[in-house]
């Protein structure tokens, strides 16, 4: 166990619910951009609010896919921030071991890596993996 003080524990119980919190609303985001996903696939019936339906159907499917895979991307980094903090490493960065500074946690629980490796990452134009 890594736990620093009062302030990181309490700062992790706070998250860790927010965690959970944004869990679920990826999950119902997830699920409901799959439906309608599947449901443009059908042909979309209720698609029928303006003229050229066919582009605004293109439209409308790029976008759902554009959220959909931002979603799991999210849900992703949620998930592995709830492991880590079940593995007691939540709030160091994943790539060179330093502590997340804590409001960068506050405002994103999800954080895997610290400010100086996000930028770095940035910089090369990678994505965090
Ligand atoms: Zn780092």
């Amino acid at each position: 166990m890594s736990i620093r003080n009062d302030t990181t524990q309490a700062g992790m119980q706070a998250a860790r619910q927010a965690l959970l919190n944004q869990r679920a609303d990826l999950a119902l985001e997830i699920l409901s951009l799959r439906e309608r996903l599947s449901q443009a696939a059908q042909g979309m019936p209720e698609a029928t609010s303006g003229g050229s339906a066919s582009a605004a159907l293109g439209a409308e499917e790029d976008d759902c896919v554009s959220r959909l895979q931002h979603a799991q991307a999210e849900l992703e980094a949620v998930l592995a921030a709830l492991q880590r903090q079940d593995d007691g490493c939540w709030g160091e960065c994943t790539l060179c071991g330093e502590a997340i500074a804590a409001a960068r946690l506050q405002a994103m629980p999800s954080a895997a890596l610290c400010l100086a490796c996000q930028q770095d990452i940035e910089r090369r134009g990678q994505r965090p993996a």
